[in-house]
């Protein structure tokens, strides 16, 4: 039977079956799988032709992370070469302040005796340097509290990068992925643990957790919803053709998929709306761990509270791109919803704050005195133009001040204050 005159059998099948779908494409996915696709064009193209249109979550979880092939997969996409720039990358100070904030944290949680820090999405590991470089610092404060460094991260590529630039030293064996344990260790120069793993699930559990999340939740997948004539329908993704050519567009699926029924809010007042349920059940990890065994969580990302309608955009060479081309090259993002971040924590006995904007969340935390005193210290005119950019980025309402926002979860075994009130979450106030 011809491909597409197939497709259109499955056509309703998959319609009633999206979730059961994307259940089984996740166990599909094999990291260590020696064949595969040559390209995520490839992949997509070919599923879409056996079996139907897919959804945008799982397009942006094949073309972000599909194995050796997915734009995290395979290359370095930081700085002025690649297509996109975050804070730890333009400034030391971000990562100074966000330890700030954990020791802060840590103190008004009781100052246990040892730390397990998370890092979900490290990057190139600037932040885990900086914090770690930080954290040496304040030894007097921390003394000789014990550190673990646990790091969630798909990207085999970057992994490397991480391991080279916090051990000190390159990584000399191949990364091959483990679903049931950490899949790579090392240490850095201080002796400090560190561990690599696929997901959350499988960083220990029963000790006191501080978890980071710096521009994770953007990058994974979520679903698109529009509402028609008062149904809610869902967003598909699937190729047209006008005979010499085939490209993909966006189709809105005529019936209700198991996601609209599951996914939508009952009382939803927006008419289009991107839900991410993995997200939601990343946070609800944490914060299930925060409240079990003591600790706190800082979620940092371009985001809004439950108002924007239409956010999924790519990226390249720092320039808007259209997701549905250049598949597997250009980065894909969508804002991420922190309401709904936010009622996934809720549940849990925990303290949710915020989120609070950039601009006010590096200024409490002291970014202007900091700067002053790196200004102070250096005469280097290439440092000091370095310094004052990165800051007016971070911190200019037009840039990522207002839109980049934090949101922070703490265990409510909080320090109290002489009315028996616990101390306000640093930097929230
Ligand atoms: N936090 C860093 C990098 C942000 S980019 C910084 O601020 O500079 C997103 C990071 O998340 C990358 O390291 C990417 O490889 C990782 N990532 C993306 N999707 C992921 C997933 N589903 N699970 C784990 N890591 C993921």
């Amino acid at each position: 039977m011809h491909a597409l005159k197939l497709r259109s059998v499955f056509f309703n099948k998959l319609v009633r079956f999206s979730t059961c779908n994307e259940l089984q494409s996740r166990c599909f996915y094999r990291f260590d799988s020696k064949q595969g696709p040559a390209s995520v064009a490839e992949f997509i193209y070919n599923k879409i032709l056996t079996t139907g249109p897919i959804s945008v979550s799982e397009f942006m979880k094949i073309a972000l992370t599909f194995p050796k092939v997915g734009y995290y997969m395979n290359r370095d996409v930081f700085g002025n070469q690649g297509d996109f720039v975050t804070s730890p990358e333009l400034s030391q100070m971000f990562g100074e302040l966000i330890a700030a904030w954990f020791v802060s944290e840590w103190s008004n949680l009781g100052a246990p005796g040892s730390i397990q820090l998370v890092e979900l999405g490290p990057g190139r590991g600037t932040l885990a340097c900086d914090i770690l470089r930080t954290f040496k610092q304040l030894r007097q404060v921390l003394q000789d509290t014990k550190m673990s460094f646990h790091f969630v991260e798909m990207s085999p590529f970057l992994s490397k990068v991480q391991y080279e630039l916090l051990c000190c030293k390159p990584l000399e064996k191949k990364i091959v992925f483990c679903t049931d344990n950490y899949f790579l260790s090392g240490r850095t120069p201080e002796n400090i643990d560190l561990f690599w793993h696929n997901a959350l699930d499988t960083v220990p559990r029963g000790t006191f957790t501080l978890f980071i999340a710096h521009e994770f939740f953007d990058a994974l997948p979520v679903h698109k919803f529009v509402k028609k004539d008062g149904i809610w329908k869902e967003m598909y993704i699937d190729i047209c053709s006008d005979g010499t050519k085939k490209n993909l567009r966006f189709v809105l699926l005529p019936n209700p998929t198991l996601a609209c029924k599951t996914l939508i809010a009952k009382d939803e007042a927006r008419q289009q709306v991107e839900v991410s349920p993995q997200s939601s059940l990343i946070v609800q990890e944490m914060t299930s761990r925060i409240s079990e065994s003591n600790g706190a969580a800082l979620i940092g990302d371009y985001g809004h509270f439950g108002t924007k309608e239409d956010t999924l955009r790519g990226f390249k060479k720092h320039q808007l791109a259209d997701v549905l081309s250049d598949l597997g090259e250009c980065d894909i993002t969508a804002d991420v919803d922190f309401k709904y971040l936010r009622n996934a924590a809720l549940p849990c006995n925990v303290d949710v704050s915020g989120p609070i904007s950039q601009n006010k969340f590096l200024k409490h935390l002291g970014i202007d005195t900091r700067l002053m005193m790196l200004l102070r210290s250096s005469s280097d005119p290439e440092v000091r133009r370095k310094l004052i950019g990165g800051y007016n980025i971070m911190i200019n309402p037009a840039q990522m001040g207002e839109r980049f926002q934090f949101l922070s979860i703490t265990s409510r075994s909080r320090l109290k204050d002489k009315n028996n009130k616990s101390v306000p979450i640093t930097g929230f106030e």
